[in-house]
C-alpha cells in the first residue's frame, strides 16, 4: 500500500538508487572559498570568512549580531550562559527535540523540566507553559522559582521542530511576567519566520546549527544570533578562550572555550550562503508536491501553522498510529528510501528520566506517529 509513496519520491529525486534523507548541495563557490582558504594558509582560527559569514547571517536572520562556533550544541551552551542559567538552575524545554537541547543544559550543570508541544508546531505550547508556571511556580526576589525542587527557572528554550515556527509572540507574553528568558534553538530553521520575523532573533539569543544534514552546512558549524552588542561581544570572548587581544602576549581573564568556527568551515558557509535563497525556494517546491501527492494518499503531510513561513527543512507526514508508522517505514527503508521516525521523547532517555515534565499527551501522540520522508534539494 505504500508503492505509491515510494513511486512517487523515486520519480521525484530521478534516481534508482538508495535516497537518503538530507544530502548537503553545493553548487556555488564553495571550492574557490576552500581553495583561497588552502591558498592563504588561513584555514583555522583566523581569516576573513568567519567575519563574512557573521556579518552575512545577521544580514539574512535581521539579528544585530552573529557569533560563529564550532556547531550548534557550542552555540546553545553558549548562549544558556548568557542568558544567566548557572548549575543547579532549572531550564525549560520541550521533551520532542533533538537531544543537542538536553545535553547543553546539561552542561552547565543545569536541569530540564519538559513541556508538550502543540500539534501544529511540534514545537512548544505556550499554554501548557503558562498551565506549568501558573501551578508550579512563585516569584521570590524577582526569579520565577519551582514550588517543588525551589530552584530557580532561568531559561526557556523552544525549538523550532523541522523548520516550522512555534508562535514566539504567545510565549513571550507567558514568559515576560516570570523574567524567565528565551533562547530560541533555531538550528532547523533559518529560513524559518513568523509573523515576519526571523526564527531565533525574538529571544534574547537564538542559535543556529550547520551540520552536514542542516538546510545548509559547514561540515560542522553553528552560530550564536542576539541584539545585544553586550551578549554578543561576551559571546565571542568566551567562544575565542577568552583571551584578551594583543599582538603577541596571552593573556586569559575568564576560563574560555574553544569553540570558534574554522575559517575553513566559515568559507564553506559563505559559499551556501550565497545559494540559501534557491535552496529554499526548491524546499517549499518540494513541500507543496508531498502535499498534493499525500492529499490523495490520505496521509496527513505537515504544513506550515498560521502566520508562519516555514523552510521546509524536512518534511514530515501523520501516520494514523504506531503500527501504520512501522509499516510505512519498513516499506520504505526496504525500498532504498530513507525515512525515519521523529526522536524518541527527551523524558524517556535514561539520563532525563527523572525530570519534572507536564502533561505530555501532544508530545507522546506525536512521537507515536510522525516520521521524515527525504527532502534534500535536487541537484
Ligand atoms: C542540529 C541540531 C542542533 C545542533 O546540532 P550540532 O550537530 O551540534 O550542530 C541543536 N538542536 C537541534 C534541535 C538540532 O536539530
Amino acid at each position: 500500500m505504500h508503492q505509491n509513496t515510494i513511486d512517487f519520491i523515486r520519480e521525484h529525486f530521478e534516481s534508482p538508487d538508495f535516497i537518503p534523507l538530507h544530502e548537503p548541495y553545493f553548487v556555488g563557490n564553495e571550492k574557490a572559498y576552500l581553495n583561497n582558504c588552502i591558498d592563504t594558509t588561513f584555514v583555522s582560527s583566523v581569516g576573513k570568512f568567519v567575519d563574512k559569514f557573521e556579518a552575512d547571517i545577521a544580514e539574512f536572520t535581521g539579528a544585530k549580531y552573529a557569533v560563529a562556533t564550532v556547531n550548534g550544541t557550542a552555540a546553545l551552551h553558549i548562549a544558556l550562559i548568557m542568558a544567566g542559567v548557572e548549575r543547579d538552575d532549572e531550564v525549560i524545554t520541550q521533551s520532542l527535540t533533538f537531544i543537542a537541547t538536553c545535553n547543553a543544559i546539561t552542561y552547565l550543570g543545569a536541569k530540564p523540566i519538559f513541556i508538550d508541544v502543540d500539534r501544529e508546531t511540534m514545537g512548544m505550547s505556550p499554554d501548557k507553559l503558562k498551565h506549568f508556571l501558573e501551578n508550579e511556580t512563585k516569584m521570590v526576589n524577582g526569579f520565577c522559582v519551582n514550588k517543588t525542587t525551589k530552584k530557580r527557572i532561568k531559561a526557556v528554550v523552544p525549538m523550532h521542530t523541522f523548520g516550522l515556527p512555534i508562535n514566539l509572540d504567545a510565549l513571550q507574553d507567558v514568559c515576560e511576567p516570570y523574567k524567565i528568558e528565551i533562547v530560541e534553538d533555531a538550528a532547523e530553521s533559518l529560513g524559518s519566520y513568523q509573523n515576519g520575523r526571523h526564527t531565533g532573533t525574538k529571544g534574547l539569543l537564538g542559535t543556529l546549527s550547520f551540520n552536514g544534514n542542516k538546510t545548509i552546512t559547514t561540515g560542522g558549524g553553528g552560530m550564536i544570533i542576539t541584539n545585544s552588542e553586550e551578549l554578543a561581544k561576551k559571546a565571542k570572548h568566551i567562544t575565542t578562550t577568552a583571551k584578551k587581544p594583543h599582538r603577541w602576549d596571552f593573556y586569559h581573564d575568564q576560563v574560555g572555550y574553544n569553540y570558534r568556527l574554522p575559517n575553513i568551515n566559515a568559507a564553506l558557509g559563505c559559499a551556501q550562503l550565497e545559494k540559501l535563497p534557491v535552496i529554499l525556494k526548491n524546499k517549499r517546491d518540494l513541500a507543496n508536491k508531498y502535499k498534493l501527492f499525500f492529499k490523495d494518499e490520505a496521509v496527513h503531510f505537515v504544513t506550515e501553522p498560521n502566520n508562519t513561513t516555514a523552510n521546509y527543512w524536512l518534511n514530515a507526514i501523520i501516520l494514523d498510529n504506531v503500527s501504520e508508522r512501522d509499516s510505512f517505514l519498513e516499506a520504505t527503508n526496504n525500498a532504498g528510501i530513507m525515512t525515519r521516525p521523529i526522536w524518541k521523547l527527551m523524558s524517556g532517555l535514561p539520563m532525563f528520566a527523572n525530570s519534572q515534565k507536564g502533561n505530555l499527551e501532544n508530545s507522546i501522540w506525536l512521537e507515536e506517529r510522525v516520521v521524515n520522508i527525504p527532502s534534500s534539494v535536487k541537484h
